[in-house]
């Protein structure tokens, strides 16, 4: 399964690989979760997680995923735009000529607030259009949704508006990756109640979903809800205690630039944060905090090289990184460099890297940079995308 990579003539040969034949499978594997009678929401906001929205919704539509999710209006057009015909759901929240723009691309809006659904109100009646919209309850969260003192107005609207169709009443969890946090039982009954609340008013709705990635690995579903999961679908954790992971699909690649011998009392970068203290082999390889590679891993991170670990040597520069490969018996200029991802037996994985940084591997996926070209890489294709001129050359 040598993954080396094809050069791609124009680029820095810096690049995030994107296994879509991985992505299926873990599809396919949260398929296997959820409850006969429901479906999933991929969500795929942030151009799915850094992961590429567009290539990966592609691969939803052949699979029983029932909708699309992302947070905003232009996240939306560009899944639309690219041909994928699977309704999106617009998490939010919209302003006035976001919601008009919505309905007219015939988005599925999610509503987040009492004021967004007396915008959406007074636009549907002015124009005459439909809307099918997801309500967003608040269930303890306390970031979007109604509160239970919103909902008279919600039914108010709802009743009165038949250009509004309410698809679906959902709500978000706040703790559901650590299982032995009491609140995700918490806003489960507050979600009952509101939703019970709201069905003594007269309104009710064919579909109801609660459950994240943790809530759906944790089979939190109940039958017939849909599931709004992410993260596992790229293969991050999702559980704090860290054993819930499907295949990661994405590598982060690069190939050493430039080897050299130090000396003791040698430096290495801005700041000289690191001076030798013997004789020692520093590679550079391309990639900085440009590309996403944060600045915090300076004499933290670790890569990989020929399968074994390397690690960050100085301060991470803004195109570059240096690293410690003295105990290498060889490395050579050109060898392929593994920064998240896999090589070999080795592993150096989103989640190790959030945890230096302090932070969740959605972060850590989120940062690669629009700098770095994807490459989309299945058993009968290879396609890059990039920022940069779509002329990129021949793959070797
Ligand atoms: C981002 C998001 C999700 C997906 O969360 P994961 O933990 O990645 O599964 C689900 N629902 C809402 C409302 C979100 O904003």
């Amino acid at each position: 399964m040598s993954s080396a990579p094809k050069t791609i003539n124009l680029y820095r040969p810096t690049f995030a690989e994107v296994d879509l034949d991985a992505f299926r499978r873990n599809v396919g594997s949260v398929a296997a979760m959820l409850p006969e009678s429901s479906r999933m929401i991929a969500v795929l906001k942030a151009d799915a997680y850094g992961h590429g929205a567009v290539e990966l919704a592609r691969v939803c539509e052949s699979e029983k995923v029932g909708m699309l999710a992302v947070a905003l209006v232009e996240e939306a057009l560009e899944i639309k735009n690219a041909g994928v015909s699977l309704p999106i759901l617009i998490l939010g929240p919209l302003d006035k000529a976001q919601l008009i723009r919505a309905i007219h691309e015939r988005f599925v809006i999610g509503i987040i607030g009492p004021e967004e659904l007396m915008l959406l109100d007074a636009i549907t009646m002015d124009k005459g259009l439909p809307v099918r919209i997801h309500l967003k309850l608040d269930s303890g969260m306390n970031r979007m949704g109604l509160k239970e003192e919103d909902l008279d107005l919600a039914v108010a609207v709802l009743e009165r508006n038949r250009f509004i169709h309410l698809d679906a009443i959902y709500t978000h969890f706040a703790n559901a990756s650590d299982p032995d946090d009491p609140f995700t039982a918490v806003q489960v009954d507050a979600f009952h109640r509101m939703t019970e609340h709201l069905r003594t008013l007269g309104i009710e709705a064919p579909l109801q979903h609660a459950a994240n990635s943790a809530a759906t690995v944790r089979r939190l579903v109940k039958p017939g809800d849909y599931a709004r999961v992410g993260i596992v679908l790229f293969g991050g954790e999702s559980l704090d205690s860290g054993e819930s992971r499907l295949e990661p699909i994405l590598t982060l690649r690069s190939r050493v630039a430039r080897i050299k011998r130090i000396e003791p009392g040698d430096s290495v970068g801005y700041g000289t944060t690191f001076t030798a203290s013997e004789p020692m082999t520093v590679a550079t390889i391309p990639v900085g905090y440009a590309d996403g590679y944060n600045r915090a891993l300076s004499n933290r991170g670790t890569v990989l090289i020929r399968g074994m670990r390397a690690p960050v040597i100085g301060r991470v520069s803004m195109d570059l990184i240096t690293v410690d490969v003295t105990e290498f018996p060889v490395v050579e200029v050109g060898d392929p460099v593994t920064l998240i991802g896999r090589n070999g037996n080795e592993e150096v994985s989103a989640e190790e890297i959030a945890q230096l940084l302090g932070t969740i591997s959605y972060e850590v996926f989120c940062a690669i940079s629009s700098r770095i070209p994807r490459l989309y890489r299945s058993a009968d294709e290879l396609r890059v995308t990039s920022k940069f001129a779509d002329d990129v050359g021949e793959l070797e």
